[in-house]
């Protein structure tokens, strides 16, 4: 079972009213390059929900730019700054998680956007999919904690998810129009992030404001920091299982330090097809909400005499052994990938505010991993008590 059928997207005809898109953590780095592309294209898309966690003032500010029919904050105490602020307008306001999955449901929605970060995307994408809305999927993490049980849900519904991440829609559109019994392995790029060459050393001393330096990259904080780690590059071989239903066996993840290779398909006749362009979440953003056609002028164009050297290299599991834990968590199964998850965000989190060094978050994650009751074939319910227990347990054994 797999997510993406890529052999019959390109057989599908053009909608001829604009498609009305929820997007869910519309504030952040993927919302606002979404809405940016909603906003150049009236004619093709519709924002007709926004979503935020925490940031009210800059959800006010898109709503009164984009105009759409519901703006929802996922902080209750938020509510009645966002409601003041709206209602005036014609905006329908809401607060709260069920809000949230609420929203994605509405009959005037037809694509749901789910560009919050972590654990919170999981359950808005889990109503869209029992609402039976197509999905533009940015956020991996509903992948890595349930990537099966989510398998699961889409085989029972009308959903279709459209890869966001720019590796999975680099590899969705390597695999257009070919034979899944004809691909050898996919290979997944990294640019390997701001330490690709710091000793483990310099790495136990790394500040955030080193790590959130990505070399290629604007993204949110959390994604940087995975960038860092290469946490982002194990959740992306995660994410990729699921999609496209190859074993992890045969997702490998190479190092490409200029990041316009942005994934590659080996078949088995040894041809390798690569999909290249400049590093802007636009075009793949772009190729999602259209379904996977291509909308002119999605992205600035990559000029290929610029970049005369494209080179690759190996990844370093020794100085960034998160990238293992992507096959240790499938090998494990379960909620296994969900206690990574859990456990990698607060890490993150506590790296950012100073509270654990760089290479400490690794520790906390196995610590955790090692700690956590093992559940074979979790359901929702256990996601939800797996992700609360790790998450407790791994706040506990900061230092
Ligand atoms: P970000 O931190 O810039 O934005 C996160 C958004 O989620 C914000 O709008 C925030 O308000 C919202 N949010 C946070 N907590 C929430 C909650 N509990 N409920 C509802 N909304 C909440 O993050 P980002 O970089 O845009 O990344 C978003 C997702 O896309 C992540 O899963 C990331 O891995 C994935 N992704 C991002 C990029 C990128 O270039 N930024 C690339 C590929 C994949
Ligand atoms: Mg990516």
């Amino acid at each position: 079972m797999f997510l993406v059928n890529f052999v019959a997207e390109i057989q599908k005809t053009m909608v001829e009213t604009p498609k009305n898109i929820a997007v869910i953590g519309a504030t952040g780095s993927i919302g606002t390059q979404t809405l940016e592309i909603i906003d150049s294209h009236p004619e093709l898309y519709r924002a007709t929900v926004i979503a935020a966690g925490r940031r009210v003032d800059d959800l006010i500010a898109l709503a009164r730019k984009h105009r759409p029919a519901l703006a929802v904050i996922a902080d209750v105490n938020k509510y009645s700054v966002l409601r003041d602020a709206l209602e005036p307008l014609g905006i329908r306001t809401a607060a709260g998680d069920q809000a949230l999955c609420d929203a994605v449901c509405r009959d005037d929605v037809d694509m749901v956007v789910t560009a919050t970060v972590g654990y919170s995307g999981l359950a808005p994408t889990i109503a869209a999919i029992n609402a039976g809305k197509d999905i533009a999927l940015a956020n991996k993490e509903t992948l890595v904690v349930a990537g099966r049980y989510i398998t699961d849900l889409l085989s029972k519904s009308k959903s279709r998810v459209y890869p966001v991440d720019s590796e999975h829609s680099a590899i969705y559109q390597c695999l257009v129009g070919e034979d899944r019994e004809k691909v050898k392995k996919l290979i997944i790029t990294a640019s390997g992030g701001p330490f690709r060459k710091w000793s483990v050393e310099q790495m136990a001393h790394a500040k955030a404001s080193d790590a959130l330096k990505h070399p290629n990259w604007s993204m949110g904080a959390k994604i940087t920091i995975d960038s860092a780690t290469m946490m982002n590059k194990a959740f992306e071989i995660i994410e990729a299982k699921w999609l496209f239903g190859f074993d992890v066996d045969k997702i490998e993840a190479v190092v490409h330090p200029q990041s316009i290779v942005h994934s590659m398909v080996e078949f088995t006749d040894g041809a390798i097809k690569a999909q290249l362009g400049l590093p802007d979440m636009k075009l793949p953003i772009a190729y999602a909400l259209d379904e996977g056609r291509r909308l002119p002028g999605a992205e600035k164009p990559l000029s290929i005499s610029d970049y005369a050297t494209l080179t690759f290299e190996r990844p370093d599991t020794d100085r960034f052994p998160c990238l293992t834990l992507a096959r240790e968590a499938m090998h494990r199964g379960g909620n296994s990938a969900c206690v990574i998850n859990a456990a990698n965000e607060i890490a993150v989190a506590a790296f950012l505010e100073g509270r654990i060094g760089f290479n400490d978050i690794y520790s906390v994650i196995v610590r955790t991993l090692d700690k956590i009751s093992y559940i074979a074939d979790p359901v929702y319910e256990d996601f939800v008590a797996t992700n609360n227990e790790a998450r407790i347990f791994a706040e506990s054994i900061l230092y």
